[in-house]
């Protein structure tokens, strides 16, 4: 499955939040096979529509689908140059999918500050650096390589030494290659290149508590907004230190103390939520008496291997998808109205899953 990892300089609240969401964890009970690996948290992806369809459904079971952060410790400056450490900084946001730069937002005197003083920006820039200057080097051995065919005008050559030289052209700007503009072709072999810097970003701007109600008022949080903005990243607002608080709390206490701070969504549940959509990931649900349940798939994919993601079984066998929009099921109050008014329809192995169906799969054992 997709990961999010979680890296930051030190003293950035990053072993703060990371804690927040190990404490917040999905019940273990609910995902039997999932990987324990102390890095990994494993948390539950919030959302409104699975618990309308339960209480539609009423039954005996209700199961959120759920959503990995890795925690990915050792950033140092140099990491680039591969020493020890920086090495393994390097290869383990190689293996994950997006990157969640935990940037420190809050003033607080007693908490050293690494280049000693409180500047994300800086310090969004000395991380993104060190993933530049790999990126270069990745881009520099590749364009060896390519620039001999290039030379005896090999079209596909040719046409990959273009694409480095303009790829390296931004990384040598010091730009991330997320920032730079490529048609769909470019980059589609860009994305084979498997640099760091193009995978999708998000800054985690972790405030103060004082700051939680009106982010926005807070100096750094603009200056990282505009940043971001400039390099196709995303930004949420957390309080790791409140997050922390937070995911001790159930349901309804959650609720409360959401209440008293004046906000509607903790961070965490925000950072789930844009981290899941950064990785085109979407949700469909199965709706029975027995369990009512939210599952996970990139988006695009068809019928068949969405039906794969609950049982191989399921995919090998795959005859229909009786398939219903959440919306439409909702209006009509219940699977045999939506029969009815034909909202729900018996879907092939060509249908494109949507965001937000509700699925029955019809297979062959
Ligand atoms: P890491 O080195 O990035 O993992 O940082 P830590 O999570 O260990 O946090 C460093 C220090 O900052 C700890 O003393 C935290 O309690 C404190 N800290 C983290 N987040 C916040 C926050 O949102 N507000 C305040 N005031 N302190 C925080």
């Amino acid at each position: 499955s997709l990961t999010a990892g979680i890296v930051g300089l030190p003293n950035v609240g990053k072993s703060t939040l990371f804690n927040a969401i190990t404490q917040a964890g999905a019940e273990a009970a609910n995902y039997p096979f999932a990987t324990i690996d102390p890095n990994v948290g494993i948390v539950e992806v919030p959302d409104e529509r699975l618990n309308k369809l339960s209480e539609l459904v009423q039954p005996k079971k209700t199961i959120p689908t759920t959503f990995e952060f890795t925690d990915i410790a050792g950033i140092v400056k140099g990491a680039s140059k591969g020493e020890g450490l920086g090495n393994q900084f390097l290869s383990h946001i190689r293996q994950v999918d997006a990157i969640c730069q935990v940037v420190r937002c809050f003033r607080d005197d007693n908490i050293t500050h690494v280049s000693g003083k409180v500047d994300p920006l800086d310090d969004i820039e000395t991380i993104n650096l060190e993933l530049i200057l790999a990126d270069l080097e990745t881009v520099n051995k590749r364009l060896q390589r390519v620039e001999k065919m290039a030379r005896q005008k090999e079209k596909e050559a040719v046409a990959e030494y273009n694409l480095l030289t303009k790829v390296k052209e931004g990384l040598e700007a010091e730009k991330p290659v997320r920032a730079l503009e490529f048609s769909d072709d470019e980059w589609k072999l860009v994305k084979g290149l498997h640099l760091l810097t193009s995978k999708p970003a998000l800054y985690a701007a972790n405030v103060s508590e004082a700051d939680v109600q009106n982010p926005d008022a807070n100096e750094e949080v603009q200056k990282v907004k505009e940043y971001a903005a400039n390099e196709n990243a995303e930004v949420i607002v957390v309080c790791a230190k409140i997050e922390e608080e937070i995911a001790e709390l159930d349901g309804e206490e959650k609720e409360m103390f959401l209440n008293d701070l004046g906000i509607t969504e903790s961070g965490l549940d925000q950072l789930i939520k844009r981290s899941y959509h950064l990785l085109g990931l979407g949700t469909y649900f199965t709706a029975g008496e027995p369990e009512v349940r939210a599952w996970t798939f990139p988006k695009g994919i068809k019928a068949p291997q969405a039906a794969g993601i609950i049982h191989s079984d399921f995919e090998r066998g795959f005859i229909r998808a009786e398939t219903v929009s959440y919306d439409d099921l909702m209006e009509a109050g219940s699977m045999g109205k939506a029969r009815d008014n034909g909202r729900a329809r018996l879907e092939g192995k060509d249908y494109i899953v949507q965001d937000g169906d509700v699925i029955h799969f019809r297979f062959n054992v």
